[in-house]
């Protein structure tokens, strides 16, 4: 074993964050962090995840605390802009916030909206990065294939860089893929990679033009990289609503990947209301630097997660560590 559970538990600080704006669901974030020898590293797996998949996540977190990482090819990574679900109004004062990015990934589908709002969030986006900037979308598996291929001619007027995740199934993806292949528009897999039992899946059926891999989910940055090997597609590395700890694990990710041919979803610290580290990791003109980060104590005292999601949070990785055979 990597590390004992007594080593882990020593040093682990769990954190709840508000959030800017409402995002997947929650309005606040709790993280567990814990130091190993190569430095600070990240357990969040979602709370609502059960304990098989939230295993990987600490397979991830043990990976980037206690196992050098790779040789890195580039010493600073260019990120997208985020932007949630929000209506049109709002869209600049969000994007206001990523500092020099040429690329948005926006967020559509959501519960409860509308094809119009998708429309009117998109064009404010495309309005504000001018001609020359790449929009790409996110459905988060929210369409079905009829409504997929609709959004995506409704939205095609502002010049799309991919969709990601359309739809949810591997089988809808490819048919989707088949329908707009001839606008030259690529589908990208996200859910379908680091939700699915086989990660290889989607790229074996030829359903996806390019996938969008996780160090944490995937098990971190070394089993991330096997897979990213075994695909043969290009890749964008993305994060799962981290503190900069999570997101140094990313960037060394996508520091280690061989070609790196789309912008990176890792400047997303910005969707916290604060972050854990001393020098955070956000973009400075549209890319952020390679580099690990230290937390602030002050941020672990003033943002400590109540006592009882603590103890939750202990039991769950007590749980978690049990599972895992390294
Ligand atoms: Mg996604």
């Amino acid at each position: 074993m990597l590390a004992s559970l007594t080593d882990i538990l020593a040093t682990a600080r769990v954190v709840s964050i508000p959030l800017r704006q409402r995002f997947r669901g929650i309005e606040t974030r709790e993280v567990m962090l814990f130091e190993g020898p190569e430095g600070w590293t990240e357990f969040s797996p979602f709370v609502e995840y059960d304990d098989e998949e939230a295993a990987a996540w600490l397979a991830a977190a043990l990976d980037f605390g206690w196992v050098p990482t790779p040789p890195l090819l580039r010493d600073s990574v260019a990120v997208n802009a985020t932007l949630p679900a929000v209506e049109a109004a709002r869209v600049a004062d969000v994007l206001d916030r990523f500092s020099g990015c040429r690329t948005v990934k926006v967020k559509v589908a959501e519960t409860g909206q509308t094809l119009a709002d998708d429309v009117a969030r998109v064009a404010a986006a495309r309005a504000y990065l001018g001609a020359e900037g790449r929009i790409r979308i996110d459905a988060n598996g929210g369409w079905n294939v009829d409504e997929a291929e609709h959004a995506i001619h409704s939205l095609a007027e502002y010049d799309l860089e991919y969709v990601e995740q359309p739809c949810a199934s591997v089988d809808e993806l490819w048919q989707i893929r088949q329908r707009v292949k001839y606008m030259g528009l690529p589908i990208a897999a996200d859910e379908s990679v680091r939700k699915a039992a086989d990660p290889l899946l989607v790229a074996r059926q030829e359903a996806a033009d390019l996938l969008v891999i996780k160090a944490q989910p995937l098990g971190g940055i070394h089993a991330a990289l096997d897979i990213a090997d075994q695909a043969g597609l290009p890749l964008v590395v993305s994060s799962a609503l981290e503190t900069s700890v999570g997101i140094s694990m990313g960037l060394h990710l996508a520091a280690a990947l061989p070609e790196l041919p789309y912008d990176c979803g890792l400047a997303t610290v910005s969707l916290l209301s604060l972050d854990v580290a001393v020098d955070p990791l956000i973009p400075v003109e549209g890319s952020i630097a390679v580099r690990r980060v230290v937390p602030n104590g002050r941020v672990f005292d003033d943002y400590a997660a109540p006592a009882e999601r603590d103890a939750w949070w202990r039991e769950r990785l007590t749980r978690c560590y049990a599972l895992l055979d390294v």
